[in-house]
């Protein structure tokens, strides 16, 4: 007998409508044998079925995986796993091909050789719950609900059978879950791969080390925001704050950047960025790396640049911080404006999903008041394609940037 969910009166339309999400609050009843992570139906209170999906206990009821009456099983993982798949090579990435050159010496920085990506991104590609991030032979799935945490064979089984390339599948959720009974450990899923992995970016080149880097150990989601980040860098004196790996170092530096220097407060990130700007370019004496503090960088330097990169952590994780988070992000703004020089750029992001884009164009703007300079918006930037937003489920959509031009 399946398990069973029933909705109190009138609480089924938001799933109608393909919200992905059923809060506690619209639940009346749950078999009593129903553990957390078990794959539910779910009906209305009249006994009409409304879709399928995870149970776990905690505000968060159900994660709809979907609406039609089917089991959530190896061929469904196979399916949403394809079709996420197919939509990457199809439209996101029609030159993808897979092959990468056996040495970075090989490719030319103008290539569009890729092979860093997401492939499953949540509710954007219809599995809640489930990240997926692929590095050449490499997939990284974070699980953030028990349910995709218990599914893990059923996961790393369909990422073999439809990704080609893909050889090796790492686990990296022991973070993610929601802290409760289930716990597990970062592990890998296949035979162990050989780390640093190197990976191709628009033809540069970085070396990625899952096990223990941030997030899956890369954060793809700048990817067409450092390409155009490139194009702005010419003859630039550049600050990369919250530079992480360096990635934006690296386009900075192949867009013809003067100078630039990386800043993060973790010393492991910037002995990796300092690889990766190694393994692009050799030795070059025009990028420094440094490990500090943004906030005190910022309040411990007179020196002016053209362009500054302000890419910090998720201020507010939960609504409850939105305030503070505002209140930070616009301090940091004030005081990169006011060491940008006359005709300088601001590449500036915000990747809290509870700040939405109004709210940061806001904090940019009570910015350029603090600090006195009159500024313009060149572009709005955005999270790419392979992370798809469920237009059902707007939080998805979580990354927001502006390049200002300060004059
Ligand atoms: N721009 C990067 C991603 C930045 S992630 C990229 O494209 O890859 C945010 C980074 O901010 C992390 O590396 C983290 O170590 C760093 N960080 C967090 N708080 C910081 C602080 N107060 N000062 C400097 N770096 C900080």
């Amino acid at each position: 007998m399946k398990k069973q969910l029933f909705l109190k009166r009138g609480r089924e339309e938001s799933i109608k409508r393909f919200h992905p999400w059923i809060f506690s609050g619209a639940v009346k009843s749950v078999d009593s044998n129903v553990n957390e992570g078990d794959t539910v139906g779910v009906y209305s209170s009249e006994g009409e079925f409304l879709c399928r999906g995870h149970y776990e206990p905690g505000s968060i009821a159900v994660r709809i995986l979907t609406f039609a009456d089917e089991d959530i099983d190896e061929q469904f993982f196979k399916n949403r796993i394809s079709e996420a798949y197919r939509l990457r090579q199809k439209y996101i990435f029609p030159a993808f091909t897979g092959n990468v050159p056996e040495h970075p010496s090989l490719i030319t920085h103008h290539s569009s050789l890729i092979n860093v990506y997401r492939l499953v991104h949540g509710e954007g590609d219809l599995l809640s719950g489930l990240v997926v991030d692929i590095y050449g032979d490499m997939a990284v799935m974070q699980a953030h609900s028990i349910g995709m945490g218990k599914s893990w064979k059923l996961i790393a089984k369909a990422l073999t059978d439809v990704c080609e390339n893909v050889k090796y599948v790492y686990n990296k959720s022991s973070s993610t879950l929601p802290k409760g009974k289930y716990t597990v450990a970062d592990e890998w899923l296949s035979d162990k791969k050989e780390l640093p992995a190197t990976v191709y970016e628009y033809g540069h080149c970085f070396e990625i080390n899952p096990e223990e880097g941030q997030k899956t150990g890369f954060y793809i989601d700048q990817r067409d925001n450092r390409l155009l980040l490139q194009k702005y860098s010419h003859g630039a004196s550049v600050l990369n704050l919250f530079s992480y790996t360096g990635a934006f170092s690296v386009y900075a530096m192949n867009g013809g950047a003067a100078k630039v220097a990386s800043v993060d407060s973790s010393a492991k990130a910037i002995a990796m960025a300092t690889r990766n700007i190694e393994l692009n370019f050799g030795h070059v004496a025009n990028h420094i790396g440094t490990v500090a503090d943004s906030f005190d960088y910022l309040k411990g330097t007179d020196e002016k640049y053209d362009l500054i990169v302000l890419d910090p952590p998720a201020f507010a994780k939960h609504r409850s911080a939105a305030g503070n988070a505002l209140q930070a992000y616009k301090r940091l703004n004030a005081k990169a404006m006011e060491r940008l020089v006359a005709g300088g750029i601001l590449f500036t992001f915000s990747c809290s999903q509870a700040i939405n884009k109004q709210q940061f164009l806001q904090a940019v703007f009570s910015a350029a008041t603090i600090a006195g300079r009159q500024a313009s918006i060149l572009h709005c930037m955005n999270q790419p394609a392979d992370h798809p937003v469920n237009i059902y489920h707007p939080e998805g959509d979580y990354l927001k940037g502006l390049v200002i031009y300060i004059k």
